[in-house]
């Protein structure tokens, strides 16, 4: 149990990490600076209105940790190493960074984004757009697989930014199709991904094509030797930010558990505690996609509301459902895709087998909102509960009933 990471890529980075730690204690030590500066609110950093606006109107409240100390340092033109693990917002990040720093006035490229995948690319560019949607950003995607011709098009008609994979980047910079003279700054996204990859050279090669006072960011959920190469090469000052994992874990998350002894009274204990808490929203996780469609039909029937996601639904439709959830329409249940094990039954709240436990209950608080997570508990799962809490070095108390005063 011991060797059970929160999550699967939880032993790689604590690898590099320590890798990182045995080139940062030789000469790399006076390579970083490091950034402390904390800024707990959006309103707080000194962004524009209209950059301010379309974070809000994209539904985000709080800012996360990696966002409340990479931000600032972004906007004022530094180069950056930003590491933080996957799914703690680095995406906005970078897009923030770059849409406060923008000359709107300007249509040519001033900002270049890389990602290892399409998929990736084309998120980002959607992130980017909608956070700048008050700004009247343009931005693009440079990914193969799309017509070159239509690439060239909308690059020769001119946008602020680009987000793309190295092989059509590079590819439109050789054709010139995409000008490299306005380009202030330059991001690498999951660095660690790409590397992997096998893009190192690619990107070496947009490098030199790029004005040489560019601003550089590198983000990416760990920090290999060979990332640490890329940002000595191409890097001037960089400050590190890094938020740890342990930075991420339950804070602000209370947790508990009822005991419902059977299975089949974790739909009524559910029902009641809708009815005797306050709850605005919840996230329920649910271990089987069938069980999320029986969960949402019987919640529904009592008029609760309530929207399902599921890993089977594509990628469009969960935005679209995560918006709802995020701008409060509406209640999620939620199953990540398939990967869970060991499980007991759930309709509701559930106890998951440790490697997820952590890892969803501390998705679920990481923004700032104030949670509890209630874990439904049969006899079966007693042994597992303890097993957590254990691991975890939390404790998991019984449900109060004064619950609604600690919400
Ligand atoms: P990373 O790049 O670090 O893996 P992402 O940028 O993809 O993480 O963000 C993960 C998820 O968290 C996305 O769904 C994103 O919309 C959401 N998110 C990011 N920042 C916030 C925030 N401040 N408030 C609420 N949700 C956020
Ligand atoms: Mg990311």
């Amino acid at each position: 149990m011991a060797d059970v990471a929160p999550e699967g890529s939880a032993f790689d980075a604590r690898r590099y990490d320590s890798r990182m730690n045995d080139l940062l204690a030789g000469d790399a030590q006076d390579f970083f600076t490091s950034y402390d500066e904390v800024h707990e609110s959006f309103d707080d950093m000194g962004l524009q209105e209209n950059l301010l606006r379309g974070i809000y109107a994209y539904g985000f409240e709080k800012p996360s940790a990696i966002q409340q100390r990479g931000i600032v340092p972004f906007c004022k033109g530094l180069d950056v190493i930003q590491q933080a693990q996957s799914g703690t917002g680095k995406t906005a990040t970078f897009c923030s960074g770059i849409l406060q720093q923008l000359d709107y006035s300007v249509v040519e490229c001033q900002a270049l984004v890389l990602a290892p995948t399409r998929e990736l690319a084309q998120q980002i560019e959607k992130v980017m757009r909608a956070l700048g949607d008050y700004l009247g950003v343009k931005v693009h995607a440079c990914v193969g697989g799309t017509s070159v011709r239509e690439d060239q098009k909308i690059l020769t008609s001119g946008v602020h930014a680009v987000v793309g994979t190295p092989g059509r980047v590079f590819d439109m910079l050789r054709r010139q199709s995409l000008r490299p003279d306005y380009i202030k700054m330059f991001v690498l996204d999951e660095a660690d991904e790409m590397l992997s990859r096998g893009f190192k050279d690619q990107i070496y090669d947009i490098f030199q094509l790029l004005p040489s006072r560019v601003q550089v960011g590198v983000f990416s959920a760990t920090m290999p030797p060979e990332a640490l190469e890329i940002t000595r090469k191409f890097m001037n000052k960089p400050v590190r930010i890094l938020v740890k994992r342990d930075e991420l874990t339950l804070e602000g998350i209370k947790q508990f558990y009822v005991n419902v002894e059977k299975e089949e009274w974790k739909l009524e204990t559910l029902c009641d505690l809708y009815e005797t808490l306050a709850i605005t929203q919840s996230v329920i996780f649910v271990n089987t996609r069938r069980k999320v469609d029986w969960l949402t039909d019987k919640m529904r029937s009592r008029d609760h509301t309530v929207s399902a996601t599921h890993g089977d639904m594509d990628q469009n439709t969960r935005d679209i459902i995560m918006r709802e959830f995020r701008s409060g329409s509406s209640r999620v249940q939620y199953t990540p895709s398939g990967v869970l094990k060991a499980v007991c039954f759930s309709s509701s709240g559930c106890i998951l087998i440790p490697e997820n436990y952590l890892h969803r209950i501390g998705r679920s608080g990481r923004f700032g909102r104030k949670g509890v997570a209630i874990n439904f508990v049969t006899r079966e799962d007693e042994r597992m509960l303890f097993d957590i809490q254990k691991f975890y070095n939390v404790v998991v108390e019984e449900l109060p009933s004064n619950v609604a005063d600690l919400l």
